[in-house]
C-alpha cells in the first residue's frame, strides 16, 4: 500500500521534477575545467537541504568535492542505503556539434536533451525524488538514506578511494546503490555486480647499441624475435595464459552465477557486426560469458621496433617493445600477479625490462545470492521484468572502492535510455527512463525496508 502511494506521489510530480532536472542540467559541473563544480555542490546542498536530511555536508578533496547527506528512519532497526551519483560531466566538446546548447536543457521527441541529463544527474536525482516522494506520501522512508556524491567521476574519482578510506564510518551501510550508463538495446536494465581489475604493462628489449644492417641476421641477438618467443611462451594457442600461478586465485562462477548467463542475449553474428570481426574465439553463450566474466586475460595492446615506415629497410633492431594488459577477475591481486609475470619475463631473458603502470584497478564482485542483493533485483524487476544480472562486467571500475575498503555489496542499475550517447554532443534522457528510475529507486527503498520489518 505505501509504495503504491509513492508511486501517486511520483506520478503527480512528474513536471516539477522535470524542472528540477533542468536546473541541475543548466548548472554547469565539468570537472576536468573545474568549471562550475563549486556552484554545482551549493546547488545539491540545498537539494538535500530541501529533502530534509539531517547531515548535509560538502567534503573538499585535493581535487573536487564531495557530497554527503544523510537522512534517518523513524524504524528501529532499518537498514541503511547509500546511493552513490556523480553530479559532474565531461566537457562538452565538440560544443558546435550539439543541435542544442550543452547547457540549455530542451525537451524533443520525449527526450531532454543537455549534458549530463542522463550520466549522471537525472540519474542522481532519481534517488533523491524517490526519498521525497517516500517522505510525502508516508511520512517516513523505510531505511537510512546516505547520499555519496562524486564531482570526479568523469576524471577517474582520484580522490574517491582515499575519502572512502578515511570515512568508513560515515558512509557505512548495508549496500550501495548507483545508477549509471544507459539500459540495453531491449529497453530494459542490466544490473552490473562487479567489474574486472586492470594491470597494464610494457616489456622491452635493447640488443644493440645501434639499428644494424639485415646481413648481421642470425648474427646478432634480434629483440623483435626475442619478445616474439616470449609472447608465444605466455600464452597458447587456445588463449590459456602459461605463466605459472596465473589462475591460482579464480574464483568459479557459482551455480546461481551460471544461471545467470542462461538468460543472457547471445547472437554470434550480432556480436561479430558489433566487433566488426568475422569470428568469436568464444562460440557458445556460457563459455563466451564466463570468458568475459570470470576469466582473466592476457592481451597484447601494441608492438613495436625495428623499421616501421613505408616501403622495406633491411635492418635487425636494436630495440623492440610490447604493451599489454591484463583484466583481473575477483580474488586476483593485481601486485601478486605482477611479481608473477616479472618472475616469467626474468627467467626468460634476464635483460628483457618489464614496467607496470603504477595505479592498476583492482578487480570487485558482489554476490547477486546476498538477500539485499535478491530483495534490490526483485525490486528492479517490479518496474522493469526483463531486468537481467551481469555478474560482472568485462571492463573495469572503481566497484573495489566499496567491496574492498569498505566491504559493502554495491550494485549498478542503469536508468539511461540506449540511445542516451553520454560522453558525445546531443546527449539526452528519456522522459519516461527518468520517471520509471525513480520508481526504481522507490521500489529499492521498498524492498530493503520490508527486509528489518
Ligand atoms: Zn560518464
Amino acid at each position: 500500500m505505501s509504495l503504491a502511494a509513492v508511486y501517486a506521489h511520483l506520478d503527480s510530480h512528474e513536471a516539477e521534477d522535470l524542472d528540477l532536472l533542468k536546473k541541475f542540467v543548466a548548472q554547469p559541473s565539468v570537472s576536468a575545467r573545474n568549471m562550475g563544480v563549486k556552484e554545482c555542490t551549493e546547488l545539491l546542498r540545498s537539494m538535500l537541504t530541501d529533502l530534509g536530511c539531517s547531515t548535509v555536508e560538502i567534503f573538499p578533496t585535493p581535487t573536487q568535492p564531495l557530497v554527503f547527506g544523510e537522512l534517518k528512519s523513524k524504524h528501529k532497526n532499518a537498514k541503511t542505503v547509500l546511493f552513490y551519483g556523480h553530479y559532474d560531466t565531461q566537457p562538452p566538446d565538440p560544443e558546435d556539434e550539439w543541435l542544442t546548447p550543452p547547457f540549455e536543457p530542451t525537451i524533443k521527441d520525449g527526450r531532454l536533451y543537455g549534458l549530463g541529463t542522463a550520466d549522471n544527474k537525472g540519474q542522481l536525482l532519481a534517488h533523491v525524488l524517490a526519498v521525497r516522494s517516500w517522505l510525502a506520501a508516508t511520512g517516513d522512508v523505510p531505511v537510512n538514506v546516505k547520499f555519496i556524491f562524486d564531482g570526479e567521476e568523469e576524471s577517474g574519482s582520484p580522490s574517491l578511494p582515499g575519502f572512502v578510506r578515511e570515512h568508513k564510518d560515515l558512509l557505512r551501510a548495508d549496500f550501495v546503490f548507483n545508477s549509471d550508463g544507459p539500459m540495453n538495446a531491449g529497453d530494459f536494465p542490466e544490473i552490473k555486480l562487479g567489474s574486472r581489475g586492470d594491470l597494464s604493462f610494457e616489456v622491452e628489449l635493447t640488443t644493440a647499441t645501434h639499428q644494424n644492417h639485415s646481413k648481421t641476421g642470425q648474427l646478432i641477438p634480434n629483440p623483435a624475435i626475442e619478445l616474439c618467443r616470449l609472447v608465444a611462451s605466455m600464452i597458447d594457442e587456445n588463449g590459456h595464459v602459461l605463466i605459472p600461478h596465473f589462475y591460482d586465485d579464480v574464483v568459479p562462477p557459482t551455480e546461481y552465477e551460471r544461471k545467470t548467463i542462461d538468460e543472457l542475449e547471445f547472437d554470434p553474428d550480432v556480436l561479430c557486426r558489433i566487433y566488426g570481426t568475422k569470428r568469436l574465439e568464444k562460440n557458445d553463450k556460457q563459455s563466451y560469458y564466463r570468458q568475459l566474466m570470470f576469466s582473466p586475460t592476457l592481451t597484447i595492446n601494441g608492438m613495436g621496433g625495428g623499421y616501421t615506415g613505408p616501403g622495406h629497410k633491411t635492418c635487425v633492431p636494436r630495440n623492440a617493445f610490447v604493451r599489454f594488459d591484463v583484466r583481473l577477475v575477483l580474488n586476483m591481486d593485481p601486485e601478486k600477479v605482477a611479481a608473477q609475470i616479472a618472475k616469467f619475463v626474468h627467467e626468460f631473458d634476464p635483460e628483457i625490462v618489464v614496467r607496470f603502470e603504477a595505479n592498476p584497478m583492482q578487480p570487485s564482485r558482489t554476490s547477486a545470492e546476498l538477500p539485499v542483493c535478491q530483495a534490490v533485483i526483485g525490486a528492479v524487476r517490479s518496474v522493469y521484468p526483463k531486468a537481467v544480472i551481469h555478474a560482472s562486467s568485462g571492463g573495469s571500475t572503481p566497484g573495489y572502492v566499496w567491496t574492498d575498503i569498505m566491504k559493502m555489496p554495491v550494485l549498478l542499475v542503469p536508468y539511461g535510455n540506449a540511445d542516451q550517447t553520454n560522453h558525445s554532443p546531443n546527449e539526452k534522457l528519456r522522459l519516461d527512463c527518468y520517471y520509471n528510475g525513480r520508481k526504481v529507486s522507490a521500489a529499492v527503498i521498498d524492498a530493503v525496508g520490508k527486509m528489518s520489518e
